[in-house]
């Protein structure tokens, strides 16, 4: 299958090639030529397949004609070590937590698929050069990343973050790994650290030295995956949901999430519609109340992962929908709530139902509480565990929570990082000499 680039003005690219360069030469974002329609017979008996097999079926209708069975297989298996379970918080409402991987949330499979995707590209490589992976990151990208790419070989992953602007759990969180992670303190901001990684793919020098990549989450081995677990949500609430329309509610800040499920229904998936949860930066909310696009500078707000000002995947939905904005309005509707109405919601949530949200599925949550209708069966996606946004949530809901194992663990880790300035001259003498 070829990629081409929502801008085309670049040449098409195989998959290989979209994944080792990201973004295309024209500055666009890589979509499949074609999305194949999965059989009706799939859906008729999804609810007796494995989450494996489900996501497998789903990846050969991406990646089957370029990668072969066994590897693919064993790629998605590997991926996919732990579970997303749809849970009942109330009638006719399922959160589907997406939080049970390695660093408590979503982006764990995007870049668990993708490190073993590029894994595999460089195996087959006759003449194996190490791939060197840079990554800015303000917090949870540079975990998912770090913890995705850990161990697999023939990759080294250098993740930049901004000198005591990052959470203690969130650091640690990649910090603490060694082997082929290697964590760069940068003395300055998250935008003097993206602004390096940007330069160093810029750099003549460093291109001949070493073969550079990025795991960002515009790249199509993050984004198509997680399509997964939309299948998945089906196949789990199929049996409640029966005679009823699904509609499925999804946190967004650059809009990958949202837009791999919008592949899932144009690949067969029975969802009716799709709601878009916003926090203050509202621009696709106020995009389908006017059909313009204004893109503004992001707010700080509670649920930080969803403070994105000009959503990089919001050009994918228009080329999914050919720029046709009622049909947009079809199949999305959007929501948007400030910081108070999402800790109301994790109150309110949580003293009705026994169910602790975190800020970013709270604004899934109250957009199905508001919008669902009496037909219809909602989910929405539970981005991350509450304890990733430990002192809000607990300053909301006045308890402790009990930090899951898996983040104590990276808690007890010593901490290994280089300190570096934030010139370029600097990192560039660093990653010459590695
Ligand atoms: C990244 C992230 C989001 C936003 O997902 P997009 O694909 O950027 O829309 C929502 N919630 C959490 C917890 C995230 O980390």
């Amino acid at each position: 299958m070829k990629y081409y680039s929502t801008n085309k003005q670049a040449p098409l690219a195989t998959l290989e090639e979209a994944v080792v360069k990201g973004l295309a030469s024209d500055k666009g974002l890589y979509m499949p030529e074609r999305i194949k329609s999965l059989p009706r017979a799939f859906f008729d008996t999804i609810e007796n397949l494995s989450f494996q097999e489900i996501a497998y079926t789903v990846a050969d209708a991406f990646f089957g004609e370029d990668v072969e069975a066994d590897n693919l297989k064993q790629i998605v298996y590997d991926t996919l070590s732990f579970d997303t379970p749809a849970v009942k918080v109330k009638e006719n409402i399922y959160s589907l937590e997406l939080f049970h991987g390695p660093t408590l949330a979503f982006k764990d499979v995007g870049a668990r698929f993708m490190a073993r995707l590029l894994g595999y590209f460089i195996e087959k490589e006759k003449n194996k050069q190490l791939v060197n992976v840079l990554v800015a990151t303000s917090g949870d990208t540079g975990s998912a990343v770090a913890n995705g790419f850990l161990g697999v070989e023939g990759i080294r992953v250098f993740v930049l973050y901004p000198k005591g602007k990052v959470s203690p759990i969130q650091e640690c969180q990649f910090t603490t790994l060694g082997k082929n992670i290697i964590a760069l303190e940068v003395d300055g901001t998250f935008d003097d650290c993206q602004a390096l990684v940007k330069a160093a793919f810029m750099d003549a020098d460093l291109n001949a030295k070493h073969l550079l990549t990025s795991a960002n989450s515009i790249n199509v081995a993050r984004f198509l995956p997680q399509a997964f677990y939309y299948f998945y949500a089906y196949a789990q609430v199929k049996k409640a949901a029966a005679g009823k329309d699904l509609v499925v509610c999804v946190p967004s800040g650059n809009f990958g999430n949202i837009t791999a499920g919008l592949f899932g229904k144009r690949m067969g998936l029975p969802v009716t519609r799709f709601i878009a949860a916003n926090n203050s930066n509202d621009i696709f909310f106020q995009y389908l109340q006017s059909g313009e696009y204004n893109p503004r500078p992001s707010v700080a707000t509670l649920a930080n992962a969803m403070d994105v000002g000009d959503p990089s995947n919001f050009v994918r939905i228009l080329d999914l929908y050919n720029n046709d904005f009622n049909a947009i309005k079809r199949d999305i509707s959007a929501a948007r709530y400030s910081d108070e109405e999402i800790a109301a919601t994790v109150k309110r949530c949580y003293r009705d139902t026994g169910y602790l949200l975190e800020p970013h599925g709270a604004c899934g949550y109250q957009a199905l509480e508001d919008n669902l209708q009496a037909n219809e069966v909602g989910v929405f996606l539970e981005t991350a565990h509450p304890a990733k946004f430990l002192e809000t949530v607990e300053h909301i809901i006045g308890e402790k929570i009990e930090i899951p194992g898996k983040l104590q663990e990276f808690m007890k880790g010593t901490k290994q990082s280089i300190e570096l300035p934030k010139d370029f001259a600097d990192f560039k003498d660093f990653l010459m000499k590695v």
